[in-house]
């Protein structure tokens, strides 16, 4: 059922770029094999590995009575809205994390590779990274003590904001305005996708702009106008050395820099 929700969010998102495109994107039939190699290559790794991880250790830390919200006696809907609201605060960490240290970095770098930024960005990410993501996510799940159905709830989030805000699309100027209040728009996350670092480290939410603006990362406004602000990382700009094999080596044999 995640999936067939995923799937429709995304064909949601794509006919809304072809609709109502924000930049051209002419390079579509080299970097969608590629973005969307990775995440069936993901979807396999976890499939065989830690896929189902994060809803056992939310079933594990209920039936142990492990994790702060078991200690803290709230009724079930309080309790899946502020796991929810937990394990976002967490993601938001993560990201911090993927861009301060250079291990991670290295990880996440093949998502900031990409030269455009549309809906197949948003599954654009080295299965290394994933695997440490799922692991991470599963840890913080015991530790907050989350519902079961907050874990599906957050995976169906994430997934969508993701897809969303990754999107290639130009929303109506006044509904974009009122969105960003509560929710990361494609215009607040490309400015995360500018080559400019001061940029790059900004705006790490992934679906509500609090964290950001609580702990003071959140961008507004990118320096450049965003339909021709370059996109990606500086020192990478040739397509043809971000291949698909490339990009999996990238961790043991990053690109200089
Ligand atoms: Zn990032």
């Amino acid at each position: 059922m995640r999936l067939a929700i995923a799937a429709g969010i995304f064909g949601l998102m794509v006919g809304l770029e072809a609709l109502l495109p924000k930049r051209p994107v002419p390079d579509r039939l080299r970097r969608w094999p590629i973005n969307l190699g990775l995440a069936a290559l993901n979807m396999a790794v976890l499939r065989v590995s830690v896929g189902g991880l994060a809803y056992s250790a939310a079933l594990y830390a209920q039936a142990a009575g492990l994790g702060l919200l078991q200690v803290v006696p709230l009724g079930q809907g309080w309790a899946v809205a502020a796991s929810v609201l937990l394990l976002d605060c967490a993601i938001y960490w993560q990201h911090v994390a993927s861009h301060r240290y250079p291990l991670l970095w290295r990880l996440h770098q093949v998502h900031h590779s990409d030269l455009l930024v549309d809906a197949t960005t948003a599954v654009r990410f080295h299965p290394l990274e994933i695997l440490l993501s799922m692991l991470y996510k599963s840890l913080c799940i015991i530790l907050i003590g989350a519902e079961p159905l907050a874990v599906v709830a957050f995976e169906v989030l994430l997934n969508g904001a993701a897809t969303f805000n990754h999107s290639n699309i130009q929303l109506p100027d006044g509904l974009e305005r009122r969105l960003r209040w509560w929710l990361i728009t494609p215009d607040l996350h490309r400015i995360h996708h500018s080559v400019l670092i001061a940029e790059t480290n900004s705006n790490y939410g992934f679906a509500i702009p609090l964290w950001d603006k609580l702990f003071k990362t959140y961008k507004s406004h990118s320096q450049q106008p965003q339909a021709t602000m370059p996109i990606g990382l500086a020192a990478h700009r040739n397509p043809k050395a971000l291949g698909f094999l490339r990009l999996l080596q990238w961790p043991i044999k990053p690109l200089p820099d």
